[in-house]
């Protein structure tokens, strides 16, 4: 198979990194533009970016040229967009307009009824709302996007449970990774011995994303979830991972080995299995007491693996357990790319 051309916009940025750094060596794409803003563009990517990765940036990126974020100055099939929200909410109908297909993980078209929000091993029949999308939209190009990067993880052990046993109300405190706020991020004086109750728009975020991906797709719309989430959002001194503390109660209740069994046993279909993005496993279950912990387990799977521990009776709900996902590569870069696989294979490219 020829090597399908894609582009980065925001390359420079935490998650454009990333993306750079995963589509290094990917067996179906090859990354044939870096767009970042006007500060960079024209600079050798090497130059213009400030590598935070512990992987050494690939050579092939070091001398690419940043280019400027738009249609006219990409060649591409796909572009995986790693802007703000408010430059995305603008340059990515331009670009699906113009028949790219932009895998987005910013938030400014999740909300959409005819835009998926996708996680493959959770919802992939969704990506059928982008023959709709088409449609509705005249475009020959599409957007998808991937949720935000804590609703991920507690989003796919919530399927495995949701499945077993249904799901009627969730609570959920998250001790959420820097890296989340992108870089520079939150200045080290505000974060160093310290814990910050609040991240703007993100609570808002995990108790409504889950719901639309935990929905049913019927009739070329999504039906949500009727689960009750609510949220508190923290953000800790932990450079990646996001780690979630969930209590759920569920529609029939079940004992903490049932629901052992349940996210153990969790598996996508084949076809997204057979993807290269694909988590092996998708959910690793743990058994030790003081586990998963971010810095131990975050790269389970090559960072697409969701990590479930401490699953016990809830005093209050049926169940308690932790989740940890890494949060610029399963609910960010490596995210997007992952749904980009399921269109390409779904025949929607
Ligand atoms: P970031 O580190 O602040 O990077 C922002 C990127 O956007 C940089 O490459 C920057 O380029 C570029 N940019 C800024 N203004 C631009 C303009 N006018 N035109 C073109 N490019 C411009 O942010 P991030 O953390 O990577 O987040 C990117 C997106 O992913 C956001 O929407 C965020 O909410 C979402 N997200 C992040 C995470 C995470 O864990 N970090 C997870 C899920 C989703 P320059 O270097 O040229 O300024």
């Amino acid at each position: 198979m020829n090597p399908i051309p894609v582009a980065i916009l925001g390359a420079t940025g935490s998650v454009g990194q990333r993306f750079v750094s995963l589509l290094d060596n990917h067996p179906w794409f090859k990354v044939v533009a870096l767009a970042a803003s006007d500060r960079t563009v024209g600079q050798p990517y090497g130059k213009a970016c400030r590598w935070v990765l512990s992987e050494a940036m690939p050579e092939w990126a070091r001398e690419m040229m940043i280019v400027p974020a738009e249609p006219g100055a990409i060649d591409s099939r796909i572009v995986f967009s790693a802007l703000p929200a408010d430059l995305a909410r603008e340059l990515e109908p331009q670009f699906a307009k113009a028949g790219f297909n932009v895998c987005s993980n910013a938030s400014a078209y999740r909300r959409d009824e005819d835009v998926p929000l996708l996680l493959p091993e959770v919802n992939a029949d969704h990506i059928n709302l982008v023959r709709q999308q088409r449609k509705n939209r005249g475009w020959s190009g599409s957007i998808l996007t991937n949720p935000n990067c804590t609703s991920t993880g507690l989003t796919v052990a919530l399927k495995a449970l949701q499945d077993a046993f249904g799901l009627e109300k969730v609570f959920i405190v998250s001790l959420q990774a820097l890296s989340g706020a992108g870089y520079p991020g939150v200045a080290s004086l505000d974060i160093a011995d310290n814990v910050i109750p609040f991240i703007s728009g993100e609570e808002e975020k995990v108790e409504w994303e889950p719901r639309k991906m935990l929905g049913k797709l019927v009739n070329n719309k999504i039906v949500l979830a009727e689960t009750k989430i609510s949220a508190h959002t923290n953000r800790v001194a932990v450079i990646d991972g996001h780690t979630v503390c969930v209590s759920v109660e569920l529609s029939s209740m079940a004992s903490p080995e049932q629901a052992i069994q349940a996210l153990r046993s969790y598996r996508a279909s084949s076809e997204v299995q057979a993807l290269p993005s694909s988590p092996k496993p998708d959910i690793l279950v743990r058994n030790e007491n003081d586990r998963p912990q971010p810095r131990l387990d975050r790269l389970a799977g090559k960072g697409m693996t969701t990590v479930v521990g401490r699953v016990r009776q809830d005093p209050l709900f049926h169940i308690k357990l932790v989740v940890l996902s890494h949060n610029t590569v399963r609910g960010a870069a490596g995210g997007s790319i992952f749904n980009a696989e399921l269109l390409m294979r779904e025949g929607l490219l």
